[in-house]
């Protein structure tokens, strides 16, 4: 189905101590494709996210973004960092700066842009994402939906060629999950390579191209949504989905 690869991952496997988080996993992310993650909490779905991002370290296997492998320090990180955008839970901008600065900055550290240069490329993006507006205020002074967003707008400054999200709704009130929901179905409409971790189902339905199912740090399942909903074929899948849905 993925004839054209921007994330791949082969035989890769890690451990925290001795638990075996990350075992054997294969998986591939074509160009403009949506891969939703599941399952249980402690699976490894985290661990995933951020060895893709090389925020954690692999003890074997490989891992390709766009045909190159993962570098293991230094500049080339930063610039494949840059390439791969992740957005948290915790959407972890810095307090003490605007909104504007906020996704400004690392345009000009990692990027080289200049200020002026940055900034515009900010303000496109934070209308993009329905924040126009709110580029001299401060993080505190946003709700978390909105906060979500101007982290979204901050990875896609960058140009990123995919990006990563972890949980990005799960520590919003329900009221704000629509919105940053909305946000990232326009991004998947537009082509953006992405990988979600969620448990927003309605999301891996109206979104994804494929959902993956992990428990105890392997791919148990992973296949299309309407196959994954209608017919998860494990037990264990079957199990996680009579709870959640
Ligand atoms: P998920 O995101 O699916 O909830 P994680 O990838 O966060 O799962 O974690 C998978 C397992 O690895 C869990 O058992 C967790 O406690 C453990 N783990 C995660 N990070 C670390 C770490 N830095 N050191 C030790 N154990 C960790
Ligand atoms: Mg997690």
């Amino acid at each position: 189905m993925a004839v054209d690869p921007l994330i791949e991952l082969r035989d890769v496997n890690k451990h925290f101590g001795t638990l075996h988080v990350l075992q054997d996993i294969n998986l591939t992310v074509g160009r403009g494709e949506v891969v939703v993650v599941i399952g249980p909490s402690g699976s490894g779905k985290s661990t995933l996210c951020r060895a893709i991002n090389r925020l954690e370290t692999i003890e074997s296997g490989t891992i390709l973004i766009d045909g190159q492998p993962l570098p293991a320090e230094g500049k080339e990180l930063a610039r494949l960092r840059a390439e791969v955008g992740m957005v948290f839970q915790s959407f972890n901008l810095f307090a003490h700066k605007t909104v504007l600065a906020n996704v400004s900055l690392a345009q000009m550290k990692v990027r080289g842009r200049k200020r002026d240069e940055a900034d515009k490329r900010s303000r496109e993006l934070l209308e993009r994402v329905g924040l126009a507006d709110q580029a001299p205020k401060y993080p505190a002074q946003l709700s978390g939906g909105q906060q979500q967003r101007v982290a979204i707008a901050r990875a896609l400054a960058m140009n990123p060629k995919a990006l990563l999200f972890d949980e990005p709704t799960s520590a919003l009130d329900p009221e704000m999950i629509n919105e940053v929901l909305e946000v990232m179905q326009q991004l998947a409409s537009e082509g953006m390579t992405m990988v979600v971790v969620t448990h927003e189902m309605g999301f891996a339905r109206s979104a994804a191209n494929s959902v993956v199912f992990m428990a105890d740090g392997r791919i148990i399942e992973n296949r299309t949504p309407e196959e994954f909903f209608t017919a998860p074929e494990s037990a264990r899948a079957q199990d996680f989905l009579s709870k959640i849905l």
